[in-house]
Parts: structure tokens; C-alpha cells; sequence
């Protein structure tokens, strides 16, 4: 058995783990980042005959006061960002399209809201951008609305708002406070979503770039299966190969995969409490075209049945072949329909019937579909009951968490780029 020893051991090869070795090699640490499949987690960008299926949109929101953003000015990362264009974004009602309020313009246009409702929902709007509201911990954004008697149309606009950017048939059971806190930070943005040219490979390529250029070490197809503990330390990870031992250990694992990891240790209990918390599950139905079919939208959300389509290849040309499309629709599962064949039948039939709806003649333009019944868009769902996990605990003073289930800033990938910063943070610090 041969023993390797790094200042660092990233256990993790998604974005979270990549970005916390990037960070840290690039400050001098001697990293190695363990990762058991190919590199980029459920950030991943499959290749089929000539198109890029990148599991979700790669749409980063608040992009200026985002993470990311730090990690690509300290760590000089070459992103190509491909703004939203919020003119081609639309509201399907079932009767009509009309515009997304997702920023002002698009709160005058649209015909969701009645004139005096528009007025309530721009002063709620407002009192989050001055962080006048910022919610509460023990109540969820439908006690919220309830409590401060809002008028029911504009509660159901901020519900509506809250299911597509959370990704949730179930809005009404987010916190308030993580409500109020996402959107003060996305009124207030310049960029509010935005994709990255090359989609997620174009950032696991950079991450790479960075970590290989300051010594770092990446290997893949490498499962940890436990760690070795002496008192309050952990002291080496084990692969089926060998021991790796280093000074800190940051785990980028969900919880489900950690609790293996961490059998027989002081942590065993204090993880598996967080492993059993819910998830936020997908239908995700992309499909490749041959030849464009040009509309006037880029982005349509289907407000009865929670899906959304986006035209990926409108922002990203590099993901399909000259002249071909890549149309990428999500639909949104309750909790109670994880798992269900008929209901996931169904959400496909519902994603279908959308397609036909705005995109005729795709049918006949198809070369390949890619879909993913059960896609997990982030580790921990925001609801009432269910915490996430913080990016250390106190049986071991050199082990870190992070991820997309850690505690952060913002949803999804920001998830777990904030946590990942967090625990770059804590480590160089402790020089
Ligand atoms: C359909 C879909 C759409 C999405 N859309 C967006 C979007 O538009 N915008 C956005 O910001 N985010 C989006 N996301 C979310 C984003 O993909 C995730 O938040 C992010 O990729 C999570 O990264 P992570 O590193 O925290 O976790 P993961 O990606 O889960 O990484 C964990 C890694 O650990 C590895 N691993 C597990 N066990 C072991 C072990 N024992 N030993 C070694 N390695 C191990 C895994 O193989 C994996 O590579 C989407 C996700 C999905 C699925």
C-alpha cells in the first residue's frame, strides 16, 4: 500500500469540490481531489451525436454578485457568459403568453397582473430590494403572505415566481426568509440568469486548468470508501488502492453517499440526519433538432403544469451542430410523485404536448432525445422542516463540507460554489 500525503484532500469531483481545489492550490496548498466517475457530478455535459446535454440550463442567477463571480476574478477563469434575454422569456397561462415580470419592464408588460396588483407587487418587491422584509426562519412563505394579509393575486404571483426559480411544485413551503433573501439579491442584480458559452464543461475545463497548473493532483475513477480517525482528526481517506492522508479534508459528497464514508465514526449519527432529508427531483426531457425552429421566445414557463423550456442552443451555439437546436424542458415533481411510472409518464406527456404547442414541426426535426426521470437539481430541498448541513461540525477540527446540501448563498450550483468558498475561507485562514 503506498501512502500519499496532500495540505488538502478533496473527496468529490463535482463543482463544489473542483472549485474548493482550485481555490485552494492556486493559494499555495498541495491538493489532490478524489472523484469515483468522470469529473463534473451532476454538473455533467454529455455528447450525442453532435449535441451537448448538459443536465439543466447551466443558468447562473445573479451572476454579478455571485460566488462564481469571485472565483473567476481570483482565480482568472475564462467564462464565456451568455446573458438572459428577458424580452423572449414567457408566461404560458394555459390561454395566452404574455411576459415574465422578472424585471420591470417585464412586470409592466405583463398581463398577469392587473394595474393596482402590479403596484402591491412592486412595493413587496421594493421592501425586499431594501431588505425592509426579510422574512422568518420558522415561517414559510405561504404563512408569510397569509400573516401580512397580501392581496391573492400577488400572492400567487410570488408563488409562481418562487416555484420556477426554485425549482418546486410546493413554493408555498419555502422559508420566507430564504424567499426574501434569493430575491433581494435577484431585484437587484443587472444580470439576473445567465448561461456559460460550452455549458458546464467549459467550467469543469477551467477548475481543471487551474488545479493543474498549481501541482494539484485530480483523479478520477478513485471511490473513497472509508477515512481513518485518530481522536478528533481525520487522518486518511481509503480508496480501494491505497491510503491518501493530508493535514484537511474537505468531503463534496451528498450526505447519502457520506454516511458509507463515515461509518463507524463519531460523525455516523450527526451525518445520517442530514442524509435523510428530501431532495428536489426533475423530469428532465431535452431534445436535438436538426434545423431551428425559429419563435419569438427563448424561454417559456408553463405556469399550470411547472415546466419550462428553454432554447439552450439560442445562448449556447456551441452545443449543436451548424443550424441544428437544443430544446431543454423541466418539469417540476412533487415529492409525493418521486418515483411514480405514471406520473412521470405523464410529466413527459405534458412536456410533449409543450413542445408541440410552441415548437411545431419538431417532431419531424428530432435526431436525438435525451431524457432523465429523475434528475436530483439540488441535494436539499427549502422547505419548512428540512435544514442543511453546515460546512463543519465540531467532532473533527479538520474535516469541511461542501455542496449544493451546505449552508450558502443563493439555490443550485451557487450552492455549492458559496460553500465551497466558505470552507476555502476557514481552511486558509487557520495558517
Ligand atoms: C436537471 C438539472 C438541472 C440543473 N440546472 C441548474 C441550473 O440551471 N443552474 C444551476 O446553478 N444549477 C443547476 N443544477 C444544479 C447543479 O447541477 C448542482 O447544484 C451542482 O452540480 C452540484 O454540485 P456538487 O459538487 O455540490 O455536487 P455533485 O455534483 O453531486 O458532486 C458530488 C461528486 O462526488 C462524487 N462522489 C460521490 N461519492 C463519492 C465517493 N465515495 N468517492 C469519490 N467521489 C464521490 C460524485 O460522483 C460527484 O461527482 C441542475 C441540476 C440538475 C440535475
Amino acid at each position: 500500500m503506498t501512502t500519499n500525503h496532500y495540505d488538502v484532500v478533496v473527496v468529490g469531483g463535482g463543482l463544489a469540490g473542483l472549485s474548493t481545489a482550485a481555490y485552494l492550490s492556486s493559494k499555495g496548498k498541495k491538493v489532490a481531489v478524489l472523484e469515483r466517475g468522470q469529473l463534473g457530478g451532476r454538473a455533467v455535459t454529455l455528447k450525442i451525436k453532435g449535441f451537448n446535454f448538459n443536465f439543466g440550463a447551466h443558468a447562473i442567477y445573479a451572476r454579478d454578485s455571485s460566488v462564481l463571480r469571485t472565483f473567476e476574478k481570483e482565480l482568472d477563469l475564462h467564462i464565456d457568459w451568455q446573458d438572459f434575454n428577458p424580452n423572449k422569456a414567457k408566461y404560458d397561462t394555459g390561454d395566452m403568453l404574455t411576459a415574465v415580470p422578472a424585471n420591470v419592464q417585464g412586470l409592466f408588460q405583463t398581463k398577469l397582473l392587473k394595474a393596482f396588483d402590479k403596484v402591491l407587487f412592486t412595493f413587496e418587491i421594493l421592501k425586499t430590494m431594501l431588505k425592509m422584509e426579510t422574512g422568518h426562519p420558522h415561517l414559510s412563505i405561504q404563512k408569510w403572505m397569509e400573516k401580512k394579509h397580501i392581496n391573492e393575486e400577488v400572492q400567487e404571483m410570488m408563488l409562481t415566481l418562487a416555484s420556477s426559480n426554485f425549482f418546486t411544485r410546493e413554493p408555498e413551503k419555502i422559508p420566507s426568509d430564504v424567499f426574501f433573501n434569493y430575491y433581494s439579491r435577484l431585484f437587484t442584480t443587472n444580470k439576473p440568469v445567465a448561461y456559460i458559452g460550452g455549458g458546464w464543461q467549459a467550467l469543469i475545463t477551467e477548475f481543471v486548468r487551474v488545479i493543474e497548473a498549481n501541482n494539484g493532483t485530480v483523479l478520477t475513477k478513485t471511490k473513497v470508501e472509508g477515512v481513518r480517525v485518530e481522536d478528533d482528526r481525520v487522518v486518511a481517506v481509503m480508496t480501494p488502492e491505497e491510503e491518501i492522508t493530508g493535514d484537511e479534508f474537505v468531503c463534496c459528497i451528498p450526505p447519502k453517499e457520506m454516511v458509507k464514508v463515515f461509518q463507524e465514526t463519531r460523525l455516523e449519527h450527526a451525518i445520517a440526519q442530514y442524509a435523510e432529508y428530501e431532495p428536489t427531483v426533475v423530469v428532465v426531457y431535452d431534445v436535438g433538432l436538426k434545423e431551428r425552429i425559429d419563435v419569438p421566445y427563448s424561454y417559456i414557463y408553463d405556469k399550470q403544469n411547472n415546466i419550462f423550456i428553454t432554447d439552450i442552443s439560442y445562448y449556447d451555439h456551441t452545443c449543436v451542430p451548424e443550424g441544428g437546436q437544443l430544446l431543454q424542458a423541466t418539469a417540476y415533481l412533487r415529492q409525493s410523485e418521486v418515483g411514480n411510472k405514471e406520473i412521470i409518464e405523464q410529466r413527459k406527456q405534458e412536456i410533449e404536448n409543450l413542445y408541440d404547442k410552441h415548437f411545431p414541426g419538431w417532431r419531424e426535426q428530432l435526431v436525438v432525445p435525451r431524457v432523465s426521470t429523475r434528475a436530483i437539481v439540488q441535494e436539499i430541498k427549502w422547505t419548512m422542516n428540512q435544514k442543511p448541513m453546515p460546512i463543519s461540525l465540531p467532532d473533527y477540527r479538520n474535516l469541511f463540507f461542501a455542496g449544493d446540501w451546505c449552508e450558502g448563498q443563493g439555490q443550485l450550483s451557487e450552492l455549492s460554489f458559496s460553500s465551497a468558498y466558505n470552507v476555502s475561507k476557514l481552511i486558509l485562514e487557520k495558517e
